[in-house]
């Protein structure tokens, strides 16, 4: 994940949760990103914090440490190092290919695209299979990306000799959660976001500017659910009374005031342990910066030795 800083609850919905999940069924690994970060923004002043910022979202999510490893990319590296060989075993007009870039390139309405943007999947593909990864968490966007490793993994095997897997995409139940603004995304750029540190306050201040349906104009107007952004949020965080609130919609039984309200409700609930584990590690900056460490240096023994098979199999050991 790249380092963006304090998460917010689509991090929650579309990746943290199904990490947690998976840390019982596998020897996991979570990775900042912060050379990524490059890709798309230059300014590296607030990288560092927005690390710190992430990790103990991550920490107050639910990752648990001492199983799986968290680590920054940019102290590790043979990431680099990967890369510069995993960039020998695929071709520019490939790259361009790539769905996910060229969405990007619109969204974010750039002219052209820098080296480093271009070649950014060869280096998730280093951050990948510098760890053997064979599963890998991601959204429907990045699916392309791992296709990606999966060509470069197959051609390093055939050129040189197998060392290794080839890694399998493994989709979130709940891959996206639509932002405030009803855009598709929740993303801190757009600034339609309701962070995971949100106080309930906060929370319900922000909820009121959430869109629902547009022809419900007023509190007695029948509703449509299905095209509701608050909607879409009491199915993840209010699912029992999921039913109630549609029929309640559909009828103009329910206003959108009260329907918001309760909403905010059920997501303060549910981010209350969050809070309170976020609040705990926000207090000893020491431990965290510990865990970081001992991180980086479990991400690194299994780094080192990848890059030894690697050089020994290239015979250029
Ligand atoms: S009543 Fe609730 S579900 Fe219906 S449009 Fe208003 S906010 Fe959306």
């Amino acid at each position: 994940m790249r380092p963006t800083g304090k998460l917010h609850i689509g991090h929650l919905v579309g990746a943290l949760e199904n990490w947690v999940a998976l840390q019982s069924e596998f020897d996991n690994y979570h990775l900042i990103a912060d050379y990524h970060a490059l890709t798309t923004n230059l300014d590296t002043s607030d990288l560092y914090q927005n690390s710190i910022d992430m990790i103990i979202d991550w920490l107050a999510a639910g990752i648990d440490p001492q199983k799986s490893p968290v680590f920054r990319q940019s102290q590790i590296k043979e990431h680099t190092e990967l890369h510069l060989v995993f960039s020998m075993l695929i071709t520019t007009s490939r790259l361009e290919r790539n769905p996910t870039l060229k969405d990007q390139i619109r969204d974010l309405n750039m002219e052209s695209v820098i080296y480093g943007h271009l070649g950014y999947p060869v280096l998730q593909s280093a951050d990948i299979l510098l760890y053997k990864g064979d599963v890998v968490p991601v959204g429907e966007d990045q699916v392309p990306h791992i296709e990606i490793t999966r060509e470069i993994a197959r051609r390093f095997n055939t050129q040189w000799g197998q060392v290794f897997p080839e890694p399998e995409p493994k989709l979130t139940k709940f891959a996206r959660l639509a932002g405030l603004d009803g855009n598709q995304k929740m993303s801190k750029s757009i600034g339609n976001t309701i962070l995971l540190s949100d106080s309930p306050e906060e929370i319900q201040k922000k909820m009121r500017t959430a869109v629902t349906d547009t022809l419900k104009v007023r509190k007695n107007d029948p509703g449509r659910p299905d095209v509701c952004v608050v909607f879409s949020y009491h199915k993840k965080f209010n699912s029992p009374e999921v039913p109630e609130i549609r029929s309640g919609c559909e009828s103009g039984a329910l206003g959108c005031v009260d329907c918001k309200k309760n909403c905010s409700t059920k997501i303060a609930d549910t981010l209350a342990p969050f809070r309170e584990k976020r609040a705990y590690f926000e207090s000893r900056p020491n431990e965290v910066i510990e865990i970081l460490n001992h991180g980086e240096s479990r991400a690194q023994h299994v780094a080192r030795e990848t890059m030894k098979e690697v050089r020994a199999t290239m015979k250029i050991g």
